[in-house]
């Protein structure tokens, strides 16, 4: 366990705010991996396992939390530069280092904190595995990390993102609905191929196994993040 202050707290859309704070001494850990993040609240502490978004070629920790209005919500959300918290891990083992040459992603919402972490560190590291994400989100407004991925893209030539939305306005010109089996066959013609993670709430990883399975893919390769607690 180590207490931490907080040195940046900034909104990535109107529900998702992003933490940063220093990496304590010797502390490593794999693109992809969780920390329990710990917070005092009425003489109590709320732990809940939150993945980290920043990468470990970058030189501080960053996790990023979608904020519902519940309990330890709340109190992420009060959090200012200066505060302490307290983190312990790095825990679990859905991580990606550049292990397999191609690779698939899909993602809903804010299921994309572990993946942002692996993308950044591949680019950084200028890792030669083909990475596709199919990403969902709702709305043009609500996409987390929209603005880094754009960057990340631009810089990786192995990186390609295709942005799916449920709920986009008239000038959205990209592609609607959700990430499903027309999705993948159409955006990752080779499928077959890659070894896939999916990552975010409960409901929509079964949903994206389910179309993977559809297609054939074995579930040794498929592995996932689910984020229990939605
Ligand atoms: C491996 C892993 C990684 C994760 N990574 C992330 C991440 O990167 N970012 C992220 O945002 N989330 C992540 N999560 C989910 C995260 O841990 C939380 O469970 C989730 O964000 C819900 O947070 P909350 O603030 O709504 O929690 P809570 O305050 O605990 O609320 C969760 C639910 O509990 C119920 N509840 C809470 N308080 C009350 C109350 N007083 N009375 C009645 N019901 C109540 C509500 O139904 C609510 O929907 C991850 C989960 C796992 C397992």
């Amino acid at each position: 366990m180590f207490k931490v202050t907080i040195s940046r707290v900034f909104k990535r859309t109107e529900d998702v705010m992003s933490f940063q704070f220093s990496k304590p001494q010797a502390f490593e850990f794999l693109p992809g991996q969780y920390l329990l993040v710990s917070v005092p609240k009425n003489g109590k502490v709320l732990t809940k396992p939150l993945s980290i978004s920043s990468s470990p070629t970058e030189d501080f920790l960053e996790v990023t939390k979608r904020i519902t209005g519940h309990e330890f919500s709340n109190v992420m959300a009060e959090l200012r530069v200066g505060d302490e918290i307290f983190i312990d891990g790095p825990n679990g083992n859905f991580t990606f280092k550049g292990e397999y040459p191609k690779v698939g992603m899909l993602a809903g919402g804010i299921g994309i904190t572990p993946l942002m972490s692996m993308m950044k560190y591949c680019t950084h590291r200028r890792i030669q595995s083909n990475i596709i994400l199919l990403y969902g989100n709702r709305s043009e407004d609500n996409i987390p990390f929209f603005e880094d991925l754009n960057r990340l893209a631009k810089d990786n030539n192995n990186l390609r993102i295709v942005h799916t939305l449920s709920r986009a306005g008239d000038s959205w010109k990209g592609r609607r609905g959700h990430v499903d089996s027309e999705m993948i066959k159409e955006h990752i013609q080779d499928y077959q191929e890659r070894v896939f993670y999916v990552s975010g709430p409960p409901g929509l990883v079964k949903d994206c196994v389910q179309h993977l399975r559809s297609l054939g893919v074995i579930d040794e390769r498929i592995r996932t993040e689910n984020f229990v607690g939605y």
